[in-house]
């Protein structure tokens, strides 16, 4: 009984890793493991994007432990029930395993701890490995979370992070546990084509190339939806192949606007998630109320679907939407813009497009999309809930020349400059040329029906 079980979940990485180097302790024989869970996928999470992209981590991080001399133990099953098994084929004494904010991992790190306990052995849950602040560490005086960013913004700040730590050297795994075969991303089906590579080496790759060269200009060209001037590691975020700890450490050392706008952003990250940790109901239910009864029906289905293929006859809409279904995942400023469509514009339910959305995400995560689509719809922490984004407006501030929307849009490739943003402009031949659909919905309509229903006059 000297051997330690780490479950790795969404923290496939072995730089900067408290459970992996609290189980090492020194030395000490320690078995990694990854549980293919069927409640994971019947929960709603196993979008194939994603699973391509976990597979990718999974190898990655077996290669890691191999070169190190272990090698990563793979099972399917009930995550509690198969950590226990290799618990006792081990005859391991603690298992070692990473805190994360939604009701199912919480009930799973319950249960884990119960079934445990009744065997003799104990359960170790580390903070500060999925996010940089744990939920629940900086707390308003008179409540368990901050329900508004920016004074949780000024206390995160403030609050001080732990060392970084490097990768083990030698991970020692006993020998005679079993594992099942590494998952593929090969031959899977219904995947983006443009999807990104998953695993811990592209992530660190990607990171220092950002931090090296992208940072530094963040703060100017984040929203330019055509210069794509983000960092793109939300997958690796995801998937904790990068740990927010050390990210936020870098940034800080590279200094400067960029990457001080740059940690914001993670801190948007930290701060949904302790919203999340208090208010498990918020990945269903309105956070706040706005007595929404939106609509439902032939015509509202018609148009959810018109704005999920990406034919909303809005081309910046449009673009955002294909974007999604071409990569699996979408620049911020066109998360914000679809999702304002959706719940404002076309009045469809938040939960609508946040399923959609986690249908294609790479990065699709609990607390960030349903808390991101809460706060575009108004039922969420925005102080300006009744904010709507017009769609023009947003192309013609984020896309000044079109250059996004061609990209996206190939029948309006050739439409020159910001005459792309409004094709039922163009004379008629031109017109009638394009193989494009008018819009779904006149603006002022679509506005006017907002107002209505949410009282406003
Ligand atoms: C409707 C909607 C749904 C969203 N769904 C998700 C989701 O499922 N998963 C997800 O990771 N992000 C989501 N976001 C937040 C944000 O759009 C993405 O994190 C960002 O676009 C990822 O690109 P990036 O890595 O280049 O971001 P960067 O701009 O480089 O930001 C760096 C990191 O900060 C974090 N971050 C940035 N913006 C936000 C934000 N608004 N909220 C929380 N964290 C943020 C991300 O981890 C991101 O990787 C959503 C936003 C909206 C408006």
């Amino acid at each position: 009984m000297n051997v330690s079980v780490v479950v790795f979940t969404s923290d496939l990485r072995l730089h900067d890793h408290p459970p992996l180097r609290a189980a090492l302790d020194g030395s000490r024989p320690v078995v990694p493991v990854f549980v293919r869970d069927p409640a994971v996928d019947r929960a709603g999470f196993a979008a194939p994007n994603r699973l391509a992209f976990l597979a990718d981590c999974l190898r990655d991080l077996d290669t890691g432990l191999r070169e190190r001399g272990g090698r990563l133990v793979v099972r399917h099953g009930d995550t509690v029930e198969e950590v226990c098994k290799v618990a006792a084929e081990a005859d391991a004494d603690e298992v070692h395993l990473a805190a994360e904010a939604g009701a199912f991992a919480h009930r799973r790190e319950q249960r884990l701890r119960r079934a445990l306990e009744t065997d003799g052995r104990r359960l170790h849950v580390h903070d500060a490995v999925t996010t940089a602040v744990p939920p629940g560490a900086v707390t308003p005086a008179s409540s368990d979370h901050f329900a508004v960013f920016t004074p949780y913004f000024r206390r995160w700040s403030q609050q001080p992070l732990r060392d970084t730590l490097a990768a083990p050297r030698e991970v020692r795994v006993p020998d005679g546990i079993g594992s099942e075969e590494l998952p593929s991303r090969n031959g899977a089906a219904g995947l983006s084509p443009g999807l990104a590579a998953g695993g811990e080496n592209e992530a660190r790759r990607r990171a220092a190339a950002w931090l090296r060269s992208g940072a530094e200009s963040y703060e100017d060209r984040h929203d330019d939806l055509a210069g794509d001037a983000t960092s793109r590691l939300s997958p690796h975020l995801h998937f904790g192949t990068l740990s927010p700890v050390e990210l936020v450490h870098r940034a800080r050392r590279t200094e400067g606007p960029g990457a001080e706008a740059f940690v914001r952003q993670l801190a948007w990250r930290d701060f949904h998630r302790q919203v999340l940790a208090a208010r498990q109901d918020a990945a269903r239910s309105d956070y706040r109320t706005r007595h929404d009864r939106w609509r439902s029906g032939p015509s509202a289905e018609a148009d959810t679907e018109a704005w999920g293929e990406g034919r909303t006859g809005y081309p910046i809409v449009d673009a955002a939407m294909r974007q999604l279904l071409h990569e699996g995942w979408m620049h911020n400023r066109g998360r914000l813009l679809a999702a304002s469509f959706l719940t404002k514009t076309l009045y469809v339910d938040w939960r609508v497009g946040a399923r959609h959305f986690l249908d294609w995400l790479v990065d699709g995560d609990v607390a960030n999309n349903q808390l991101n689509w809460q706060w575009m719809a108004g039922t969420g922490t925005d102080t300006r809930p009744n904010r709507v984004l017009n769609p023009l407006a947003q192309a013609k501030r984020y896309d000044p020349d079109g250059a996004y929307v061609r990209r996206w849009v190939p029948e309006l490739a050739g439409v020159p400059g910001a005459a792309v943003h409004e094709p039922w402009k163009l004379s008629g031949a031109q017109r009638t040329a394009l193989s494009y659909p008018d819009p779904v919905v006149d603006l002022p309509e679509g506005l006017a029906r907002f107002k209505q229903a949410r009282g406003l006059g």
